[in-house]
């Protein structure tokens, strides 16, 4: 998957995502990428988030429309994108064997992201350039 989430000089919030989906998968089945709230979810008034991995698990905690409301809680982008990977990997007891990433952006255009594995880079541009940047992980290497 890739997910891109953008804010303008206004402060207007956008975002996209695409996905071949998941190796190997069933004919038929819809990953979180194409469903608004899991793969997705912008609320202009709050910030966006995106999600990558596990499409079932993101589906099942309506993951992004979690980050975002997380953020309209009051979180920071980086504690909302660690609570949702947390909350997957407690409905997930004891597994490790299938990763998860958020990235997520606020109206002040702050931007975090958080992952199960190591290994999930996102890149974030502005004026000033553009800088890589990995993400922490749930699972430390
Ligand atoms: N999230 C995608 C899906 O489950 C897969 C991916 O991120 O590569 O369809």
């Amino acid at each position: 998957t890739i997910g891109m989430l953008a804010i303008d000089k206004k402060g207007d919030i956008s975002g996209a995502c695409t996905t071949s989906g998941m190796g190997y998968k069933m004919a038929g089945r819809v990953g979180d990428s194409p469903i608004i709230g899991a793969g997705l979810f912008v609320d202009n008034e709050i910030g966006g988030a995106t999600a990558t991995g596990m499409g079932e698990e993101v589906v099942r905690t309506v993951g992004s429309f979690l980050i975002v409301e997380l953020m309209r809680q009051g979180k920071s982008p980086q504690e909302a994108c660690e609570e949702g990977v947390k909350r997957i990997m407690a409905k997930n007891k004891g597994r490790d064997d299938f990763q998860i990433g958020f990235i997520a952006i606020n109206k002040k255009g702050e931007t975090g992201s958080y992952c199960i594995h190591p290994g999930f880079t996102f890149r974030s541009y502005s004026e000033e350039g553009h800088v890589n940047n990995p993400s922490e992980s749930y699972i430390k290497s």
